[in-house]
């Protein structure tokens, strides 16, 4: 794919590294904050503090007696449930157009998903939700990225989080033509195949209907479908597909020793050992060896700034909401 890569609007929980805004007057680590900084365009925003609970101020909570959770600060008795609903409305029906949302975790206001809900005499339930703001947010722009900075330091769920991030602000910026959706399309084959193989084969029939439907019609419909063939982290499986694929370009220039080092790649990303990084190194190579304008151009292997690959994984849960 292309080098220039259109800055995504992402917007961040102002305490993630930005300000001081927390409850206590502090701010949260996030080293994935200042990391993204040169390649989008931030977008702050600290609901509790646009509610006007002012900093520092005695922490809020959701509270449920088994309906729908309530927006509270314990210490004053203050219910700031329709403040909160309001601001969201305001806020997020006046900040434009977004490719992605960075929140805070477990946060009543901002954490997108397992936020604890108390009972009315304090006692956690057993239920978990997101914050009042993130919900919001979730209803308003389902297309967009939303994650947390704790989620994102798991390997795979960061590098969907930034492939749906600047690939989505790339989509965007396309214009509603024929030529654009197709190319678009062509572009990310490998990578459907890799997400979803039913996805691959709808959109395709979308982009193919483009004279009957109109481009503007099947650029707004392409958005969803893509948005929902990379709701999750592609599986080993998928993802081996795709790259067998990828290397079914080069079958008759490669020799068995350099097959036998792909094999070796792939066997380790099927079993947990390694990441799609390894084989897709090997796939680069062979095109800027031998020359393929097709697989060179696959996000695949290039869905983001290369400056912001980054292996490092805390492990953990790949589940996507
Ligand atoms: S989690 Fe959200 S509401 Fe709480 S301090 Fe951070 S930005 Fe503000």
């Amino acid at each position: 794919m292309s080098a220039a890569w259109p800055r995504p609007r992402l917007v961040v929980s102002a305490c993630l590294e930005l300000e001081a805004c927390r409850y206590n007057g502090q701010s949260i680590r996030a080293r994935i904050v200042p990391r993204l900084e040169p390649y989008v365009e931030l977008v702050r925003v600290c609901p509790e503090v646009g509610i006007g609970l002012g900093v520092p101020r005695p922490p809020v909570r959701l509270v449920s007696a088994g309906d729908l959770p309530r927006l509270v600060q314990p210490a004053t008795g203050r219910d700031v449930t329709g403040d909160m609903a309001s601001f969201a409305a305001s806020w997020l029906g006046g900040v434009g157009e977004v490719d992605g949302f960075l929140l805070k975790s477990r946060s009543p206001s901002c954490g997108p998903r397992d936020v604890k809900v108390y009972s009315e005499g304090g006692i956690p339930r057993n239920e978990k939700v997101p914050g009042m703001f993130a919900a919001a947010v979730a209803e308003r722009f389902p297309l967009a990225a939303l994650e947390d900075e704790g989620r994102l330091t798991n390997y795979r769920l960061r590098h969907l989080f930034l492939t749906r991030l600047f690939l989505g602000a790339r989509f965007r910026s396309l214009p509603a033509t024929a030529g654009a959706l197709v190319s678009f399309h062509a572009s990310n084959k490998l990578l459907l195949l890799a997400h979803s193989e039913p996805w691959l084969r709808e959109l395709g029939r979308l982009v193919a209907s483009v004279s009957r439907l109109g481009p503007e019609e099947v650029k707004r419909r392409y958005a969803e479908g893509f948005a929902r063939a990379l709701s999750r982290p592609a599986g080993p499986g998928p993802l081996v597909n795709a790259l067998q694929h990828a290397a079914g370009h080069f079958s008759r220039v490669l020799t068995p020793a350099e097959k036998r080092l792909f094999t070796d790649t792939l066997t380790a990303l099927r079993e947990g050992r390694g990441s799609m990084e390894g084989p897709g190194a090997l796939v680069r190579s062979w095109t800027a060896r031998y020359g393929n304008q097709w697989v060179a151009e696959q996000s695949l292997f290039d869905s983001y700034p290369s400056a912001l690959h980054d292996l490092s994984d805390s492990g953990g849960s790949t589940q996507a909401a």
